[in-house]
């Protein structure tokens, strides 16, 4: 039986605990405090200080050495972790565990200066407020990021920014104060040099929220995908994050993780609507049966359930790989859950919308939120294609063809 390091059953047993007792209760309140348009519901506040005060905080950044900050798990003990955290769309803020803070600190932990970590890292630990990642254009086709148009130019002892961005979720939101802005600085590098990071704060002169765009005609307070020009922004040279010309490369470092973390979320939230299916097909009936007794219910649940396991194993096995490998040799694992992850949560959602009947799509149940999320999750953190095309180049890579010709007759 395959089973998770200790460490890592311990960890997810406390943070179960408390998501049942603090957080689960506390959802139907969240989901009205956020219609009234709180981006941070006050009760959400108030849990996180309480998981905060428990030392639940923190468990996602990466286990560099040991003076790092965070819980220090390997991303093999935090997969059971973000499970649990998978189950609300709100859960992961409770311990400071989001994107896109996240992946951002993480940017800041492995390439920032003292300064840069002291200044944005530390508050950004403490949940102080938040940050944003502006990368993709609405000119150009950003799955290619050597595609991207922004300038960002040297002036003196300044970078001036000219560009326009979106779908740099957070940005808009009223606690943001940090957006990391990938942009050109060398145009005439080889192509994958060409890229820098550059941290702005939120009230530099020059950035102008366009507007916030609706994913699936749907806005809450706290999902804000705003469009951003930005015109002639000005910052020190030391915002300049990492080297110049290393943006590409950092960016594909940063989401290694980002999209395991992604990944083993939506595998929580699949576990909730497999349940949620499960208590459906008890509870109605329908020509003299109950809707479990017939075996398209059956066979819905069937496979998603075989479809999951299967997706987590292949997640645990990449968190593996990025503890004992590192990010560039598990880079086809990467693409693969991408892939998988996306599908079946899409999938799963689908079929959970179907058994609910015409409740399944409205917002009485998760499973509408869930289709919308795991349709734009086969686009976000890159599409499907692209990490088809990543898999399918390594595959060829691979390939030792040394014995192949055997496997052929009569040629
Ligand atoms: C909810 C949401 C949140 C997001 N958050 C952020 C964020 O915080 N920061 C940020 O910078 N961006 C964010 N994004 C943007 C996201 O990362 C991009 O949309 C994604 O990288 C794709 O870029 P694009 O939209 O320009 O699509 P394009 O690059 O124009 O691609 C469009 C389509 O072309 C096809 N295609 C592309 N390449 C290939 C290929 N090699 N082979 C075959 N077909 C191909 C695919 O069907 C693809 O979907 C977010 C997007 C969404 C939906």
């Amino acid at each position: 039986m395959f089973s998770l390091p200790q460490k890592a059953a311990d960890i997810r047993s406390e943070v179960e605990n408390f998501f049942n007792e603090s957080i689960l209760p506390n959802n139907q309140l969240w989901h009205e405090q956020n219609q009234q348009g709180q981006a941070i519901p006050d009760i959400e506040k108030t849990i996180r200080q309480k998981a905060k005060s428990l030392g639940l905080w923190n468990m996602a950044l990466p286990h560099l050495s040991e003076n790092e900050p965070g819980m220090q798990l390997t991303n093999l003990e935090f997969t059971g972790v973000a499970e649990v955290l998978g189950r609300l769309e709100w859960a992961s803020r409770i311990f400071n565990c989001h994107a896109p803070d996240v992946p951002n600190m993480e940017l800041l932990q492995l390439f920032g200066s003292d300064a840069q970590k002291e200044q944005w890292l530390q508050p950004l630990l403490e949940a102080q407020f938040g940050s944003s990642f502006a990368m993709t254009e609405p000119q150009v086709a950003s799955s290619d990021p050597v595609n991207l148009e922004t300038r960002m130019v040297r002036d003196g002892d300044q970078w001036v920014i000219d560009g326009t961005k979106w779908f740099a979720s957070n940005a808009s939101n009223e606690n943001c104060r940090l957006i990391i802005v990938v942009g050109v600085t060398d145009p005439e590098a080889a192509k994958s040099r060409r890229q820098s990071m550059i941290l702005v704060p939120t009230d530099t002169p020059g950035i102008k929220v366009k507007r916030n765009l609706p994913v699936f005609n749907h806005s809450s307070a706290s999902g804000l995908h705003p469009e951003l020009e930005f015109t002639e922004v000005r910052v020190p040279l030391t915002n300049l994050l990492g080297e110049q010309g290393a943006g590409f490369a950092m960016g594909q470092a940063r989401l290694g993780p980002a999209r395991l973390h992604h990944c083993m979320r939506a595998i929580g939230e699949c576990e909730v609507l497999i349940s949620l299916m499960v208590k459906r097909s008890k509870e109605r009936a329908t020509f003299g049966k109950r809707i479990d007794e017939y075996s398209s219910t059956q066979a819905a649940i069937s496979l998603s359930r075989i479809e999951l396991d299967q997706c987590r194993l292949l997640v645990q096995q990449t968190a593996y790989l990025l503890d004992t490998v590192g990010n560039k040799t598990a880079r086809k694992q990467i693409s693969m859950i991408k892939v998988a992850v996306a599908k079946t949560y899409q999938t799963i959602a689908d079929r959970t919308i179907q058994l609910y009947g015409a409740r399944g799509v409205t917002n009485d149940t998760p499973a509408a939120w869930a289709f919308s999320r795991a349709r734009a999750f086969r686009i976000y953190d890159g599409p499907d294609e692209v990490h088809l095309q990543t898999i399918a180049r390594l595959e060829q890579q691979e390939q030792d063809e040394t014995l192949l010709e055997h496997y052929l007759l009569n040629q």
